[in-house]
């Protein structure tokens, strides 16, 4: 038993109570894991939304190529690049600015006095685009012609920066084949870094912060850490700083990003097909730029509008355009975002929690089920092996049992064998002479016989009764008449054994419905029992009594004056094979199946047998029958 509790503990107890606690470990983990599957659920949103963004500015700027072909698509260009600022306005909303300006540095179009807008154009970038002073810039061109004319698309940002720009000379050929030099620096937009050119002319690596740090970075992590710590949060979009002959280099096309004065100024360019000293651009109106792309923002999913707000924040952190118009929140602390790219820079598509505490009352109520389901498991495993552990023990109680059951019966068997093969050997050899001797070995032949008989009896109804195919005759029948005839046919037997045996059993008749047989089984073992177990005192007193409360019943007692039932085991001894008096320690011969089996008819008649201790020492042993209605 020791041994299969020790397997069954290191085999199912421990490891349970271990992934127990690992899986309460992993609990306290779950507001952070559910905080990763959203942000990594919303961060894809945002990156399509930027993405589209940034696609949607492509168009444009494919637009505005298209556009000057149109407008200029008749030589000789002359005085009409003059008027191109009005006539682009005209025509695109979207447009602050239009300007026509040669590689040599001469601002064409607009003139500075047409309008304070122009003037302020002017005035701000006539040094930058007279190549005159560097600036930092965010730019992406497209189409580089190389030195044999072939067009391809490329991601200028490997062109100007391999060169120092105080090396770069006037003449955009001589630029572009060191554009194209082998030795260029990693690609500004491959990097996550800014860089700025250092002495040498290569660029330097300058972390630059963004405008907005998500908000799902400010949580609580596991391990303790303020996440600002962890993860600075710098912009993906590097900045650099060129001359504006530089970044056209040899390109047809492209956006051109920087700030003046805090303030983003936004422009698309392109060269003039036909004469390619001639550049023209547009300086966006970036507010009308914003509402553009709202449309963006406000062709959310459905599925996602109950819980999240999608904004589309400008250089300053500021909603241009809002998915659920009138959210407010820290526009600089989002959920997630993602940045459009060097065509806006600073610009991002973010995305805000209608409500933050939802994902902590989610986690929450995940961490109180997955506790209760954990506790629950445990509860199980812990009750399954008592219940499994307390059925062992019975079983290997019940198995011991039986091996004791077949030894005591067999030597049941044995002794009253041996009695009768003595005297019925000595009186048929004719040993015995005397007519009394002879009687009296008639007598114990006759006992032991009865004695067999009732052993294998009880052996015989106990295997029918477990099988379930004990049949009872039932029957009105009087339980006085019953014990009496039994109690007398016994009486011999007992007197004979120098028994004092006194039946106090009424004159009246007390009607049960019975099995006459069985209920004499049930007063034979009783007696037998009061026979076995008297010590020196032999005195055995059958009674029997009407009660009539709850309900009218019998009442047969069996009492003697023996060793008594000891302590504690006035409930086992009905059990089957318990014997609270062994045969080595006590020497009394049982089978432990008397008991049983009297109860077991007791309770299929209605009744009960039960066990009181004597004053003055003995035992009582109580048959209980209801009385059959007159
Ligand atoms: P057994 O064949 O061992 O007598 P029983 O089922 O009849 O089996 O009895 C079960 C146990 O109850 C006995 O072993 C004995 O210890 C106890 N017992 C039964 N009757 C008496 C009694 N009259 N006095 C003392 N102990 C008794």
């Amino acid at each position: 038993m020791k041994k299969v509790g020790l397997v069954f503990v290191i085999a199912v107890f421990v490891p349970s109570l271990v992934l127990a606690w690992l899986a309460v470990r992993s609990l306290r983990d779950q507001q952070f894991v559910l905080e990763r599957q959203q942000s990594l659920l919303f961060q894809g949103v945002t990156d399509s939304l930027a993405k589209q963004a940034a696609d949607s500015l492509d168009l444009r700027q494919s637009q505005f190529g298209a556009m000057v072909e149109e407008m200029y698509s008749q030589p000789p260009v002359g005085n009409v690049t003059k008027t191109f600022d009005t006539q682009l306005r005209a025509k695109w909303p979207v447009v602050e600015v239009g300007f026509v300006v040669t590689l040599s540095g001469n601002i064409v179009c607009p003139s500075p006095t047409s309008r304070p807008e122009a003037k302020a154009f002017c005035d701000n970038n006539n040094r930058f685009l007279s190549c005159a002073e560097s600036a930092e810039v965010y730019w992406n061109t497209k189409q580089v012609v190389n030195t044999a004319g072939a067009a391809n698309t490329l991601n200028s940002s490997q062109n100007i920066l391999a060169q120092p720009s105080s090396s770069l000379g006037d003449n955009s050929r001589e630029r572009a084949a060191q554009i194209n030099a082998p030795q260029a620096p990693p690609s500004q937009a491959q990097s996550s870094q800014n860089y700025n050119a250092d002495k040498r002319g290569w660029p330097t690596k300058v972390p630059q912060t963004r405008n907005v740090s998500p908000q799902q970075q400010q949580v609580d992590m596991p391990q303790g850490k303020a996440p600002a710590e962890q993860t600075p949060a710098f912009s993906k979009i590097a900045s650099s700083e060129a001359e504006f002959c530089q970044l056209i280099g040899e390109a047809n096309e492209g956006t051109l990003a920087r700030f003046v004065e805090n303030k983003l100024n936004v422009w698309f360019w392109c060269r003039y097909p036909r004469n390619g000293q001639l550049v023209f651009g547009a300086q966006l109106a970036l507010r009308e730029l914003g509402r553009e792309l709202s449309s963006l923002v406000e062709q959310m999913e459905p599925a996602l509008r109950g819980d999240i707000c999608i904004a589309l924040l400008d250089d300053a952190a500021k909603p241009v355009a809002l998915s659920h118009p009138g959210f407010h929140a820290n526009w600089k602390r989002p959920f997630v975002a993602s940045e459009i790219g060097e065509a806006l820079p600073h610009w991002e598509m973010a995305v805000y929690l209608l409500d933050p505490a939802k994902l902590t009352r989610s986690a929450r109520t995940l961490k109180l089920t997955l506790g209760l389901l954990i506790g629950f498991l445990v509860l199980a495993i812990g009750i399954g092996s008592w219940l499994i552990v307390t059925d062992l023990d019975r079983q290997l109680t019940l198995a011991r049992q039986k091996t004791d059951f077949v030894s005591n019966v067999s030597h049941e068997l044995k002794t009253p064998l041996t009695s009768i093969r003595m005297f019925s050997e000595l009186l048929a050899e004719g040993r015995v002479a005397d007519a009394g001797k002879q009687r009296s070995y008639l007598g114990i032949i006759t006992a032991e016989t009865a004695r067999l008989t009732r052993l294998i009896n009880n052996v015989l109804d106990f295997a029918r009764l477990e099988r379930g195919e004990k049949k009872y005759n039932f029957q009105p029948c009087d339980l006085v008449g019953v014990v009496r005839e039994t109690a007398e046919t016994y009486r011999p037997h007992l007197e004979t054994n120098g028994f004092k045996f006194e039946c106090q059993l009424p004159e009246t008749a007390l009607m049960v419905n019975g099995d006459r047989d069985a209920l004499a089984q049930i007063v034979v073992n009783l007696l037998s029992n009061a026979e076995k177990y008297s010590d020196t005192r032999k005195e055995i007193i059958v009674q029997i009594e009407q009660q009539t409360s709850p309900l009218p019943y019998a009442e047969a007692r069996v009492l003697d004056r023996g060793l008594g039932v000891p302590n504690g085991c006035e409930g086992k001894i009905f059990e089957q094979f318990y014997r609270a008096h062994d045969s080595l320690s006590s020497g009394i011969q049982g089978s432990g199946l008397g008991l049983t089996l009297a109860r077991q008819i007791a309770r299929a008649h209605g009744g009960e047998v039960a066990y009181q201790s004597r004053e003055g020492g003995g035992s009582c042993f109580v048959l209980r029958l209801p009385l059959k209605p007159v």
